[in-house]
């Protein structure tokens, strides 16, 4: 095959051309020369980092079909629709299409007529698959959610371990692989299990600027999770829960409140569940409550605030998690609802885990959680090391910590209460018998014990026994007092105790407020900065859903949120004005270009 050398020149404006971008995001520019010059690659890029670009860019530049290994059926419908938009010859091959529909693809790829083609991973295994391959020209092999090979990743697939075999099949063709799982040993394992060629490694900065982190401190979930979707009002959210249960009642309550949240988990039928994503992904439904089955599959760009009203199971997976949200660049929040209560219900459940391997892991990654959900170090700065990158700023103006919207309370005299009440019934007591004596509650157990005749008894009441019991839990984690194992168990004094209890050391806990919120992340971000009037935008929003809908495609396929925003900014009034801005190809300035212009043409000469 011809290895003609691409120029400069026909890189960017395939790029403003067929995507409709300025510029290349970090990294983009160099995986696509990788390419174009038929080196394996590996990139390890944050979600939202553009990805897709890196190959689809080289797919449209060189003779032949790009061939895209991906896991999910939906992700592939997702990643055609959004290559079809902008006129991009792709097409995918799987389980989901009608004999006809097969055909048809199958005599694309053999008239050479397909840019891309997205399949499923078990394919490779088909003898006619591979037989139907020998008779095409293909560009290049491209494997998307690489991790999926790794046993490490956090969503390994056995179908993927049959891609080992890709460079041996095209001993000639560059083979790509794309991940956004961020650890060293997953890398390390995709190259081994792939045997990549003297691949073009790149491995993006995990930095997700525009995310704002925060963690608030959980004493009213409900209230807190209407407070924080109010804030999002229209906004697309995940609220990621636990159980089932809790994802059930907390869509109830939601739904109660009047809001449109669906919600999503393994108990729901396979139907039930496509339906609630569907009409999430359309923007009909703005909330999603899931446990953390939910989101593999999804693409969706525009996805704002993410909420943990529970404890992740790992950092890991709370990266991950949060890392659904702003993929399109914009601003987006993710809150941790956080209490040290929440531990032992966690604890329990993998207390009852039977491998004693993955218990083991379990607990690890636990305290782990515990930990960062506890420090005061700059949430990004704490993720970023966990992934092994050093953060180069002080203070990265966009997480709780570095807005300074944290709070240390003082709690060193209602611990000694707490610790008081311990020794005077000699540790032979569990929690809540402890925060009855402190809270002053003369219940028959109180009475038959006589401690209602204690000198702690009651000294707390000014608080609930909610408060003493969170404060139990306190003094648990910072290891002030220990618990007895065992169906009952007592509550014990620990060194630490002493020093509280002589006044030689103190007790600081950390509440979190929201007192700042998202304000310093407006500069931060991209472009976001931009001026616009809100009810123009909610006018684009609504003829992008229009189309959308006509066309059977997600809205953000369509155009994203971010060149919504620009359009509402810019103001363009010619189709030339209307290229300029990011995310407006020739394609897509052909196909919706006019009803956008007409839009905004009404609107200005209504507002002059
Ligand atoms: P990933 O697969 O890495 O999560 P995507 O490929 O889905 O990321 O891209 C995320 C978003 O960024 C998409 O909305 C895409 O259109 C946009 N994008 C990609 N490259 C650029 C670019 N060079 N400039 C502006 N936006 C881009
Ligand atoms: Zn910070």
């Amino acid at each position: 095959m011809s290895n003609i050398p691409v120029s400069d020149a026909v890189i960017f404006d395939t790029l403003r051309r067929v995507f409709g971008f300025r510029d290349f995001r970090p990294n983009q520019e160099r995986v696509v020369r990788a390419l174009l010059e038929k080196r394996d690659v590996l990139a390890v890029m944050p979600t939202g980092g553009g990805k897709s670009l890196c190959y689809q860019l080289p797919a449209v530049l060189l003779p032949g079909t790009c061939m895209v290994i991906s896991p999910l059926i939906a992700l592939m419908k997702d990643q055609v629709d959004g290559a079809r938009a902008n006129g991009i010859r792709a097409a995918f091959l799987n389980s989901s299409l009608m004999l006809e529909e097969w055909n048809e693809v199958i005599r694309d790829l053999l008239a050479n007529d397909l840019d891309l083609l997205y399949v499923a991973p078990e394919r490779f295994c088909l003898d006619h698959f591979r037989e139907l391959l020998g008779r095409v020209q293909i560009s290049m092999a491209v494997i998307d959610e690489a991790h999926c090979i790794s046993e490490w990743g956090h969503d390994f697939r056995p179908d993927y371990l049959s891609l080992s075999g890709l460079v041996t099949m095209f001993p000639d063709l560059p083979v790509a692989a794309f991940t956004a799982t961020a650890t060293n040993r997953v890398q390390q394992d995709i190259l081994e299990k792939l045997a990549l060629r003297t691949p073009f490694l790149v491995r993006a900065s995990f930095d997700r600027p525009n995310l704002y982190y925060d963690i608030q401190f959980k004493d009213n979930p409900d209230a807190q999770l209407v407070a924080l979707i109010k804030k999002n009002k229209g906004k697309s959210g995940i609220i990621y829960r636990t159980s089932r249960k809790s994802v059930n009642d907390t869509s109830a309550m939601l739904q109660a409140k009047g809001f449109r949240a669906l919600p999503y988990h393994a108990g729901l039928s396979d139907a039930e569940r496509k339906r609630h994503q569907e009409a999430f992904i359309c923007d009909e439904a703005e909330v999603i409550v899931a446990t953390i089955a939910f989101g593999m599959g999804i693409d969706k760009s525009n996805i704002r605030f993410v909420i943990h009203a529970d404890l992740p199971k790992s950092i890991e997976n709370y990266y991950q998690e949060t890392g659904r949200a702003g993929r399109d660049g914009e601003p987006a929040q993710c809150t941790l609802l956080f209490a040290q209560g929440d531990i032992p219900k966690v604890r329990f459940f993998i207390d009852s885990m039977t491998d004693d391997v993955e218990r083991a892991k379990a607990l690890g990654a636990l305290s782990k959680v515990i930990a960062f959900a506890s420090t005061s170090v700059c949430r990004r700065r704490a993720l970023l090391e966990y992934f092994g990158e050093s953060y180069p700023h002080e203070n990265c103006s966009s997480c709780d910590i570095c807005l300074g919207s944290r709070e240390v309370v003082d709690c060193t005299r209602e611990a000694q209460m707490l610790l008081s009440a311990i020794v005077r019934t000699e540790e032979r007591f569990g929690a809540m018998h402890i925060v009855d004596i402190v809270a002053g509650s003369a219940n028959k157990k109180i009475r038959d014990c006589g401690h209602d005749r204690l000198k702690t008894f009651g000294v707390g009441k000014a608080f609930e026994k909610k408060y003493w019991r969170q404060l139990v839990d306190e003094l648990l984690a910072q290891k002030v007092i220990a618990k007895s194992e065992g169906l009952y168990p007592t509550l014990f004094l620990q060194p630490k105790a002493l020093l509280l209890l002589r006044g030689e050391e103190r007790l600081e806990t950390v509440r979190v407020f929201e007192k700042k919120p998202l304000k310093a992340l407006r500069d931060k971000s991209e472009p976001s900065g931009l001026a616009y009037n809100q009810e123009l935008f909610e006018l684009l929003r609504l003829l992008r859903k229009q189309i959308a809908d006509e066309q059977g495609v997600p809205p953000y396929v369509v155009f994203s949120d971010r060149t919504l925003r620009e359009m509402a900014a810019i103001l363009p009034l010619t189709a030339e004005d209307m290229l300029a801005v990011s995310g407006v190809g020739e394609v897509k300035l052909e196909r919706y270009g006019h009803q956008f212009l007409r839009i905004l043409d009404r609107f200005q000469s209504e507002h002059r």
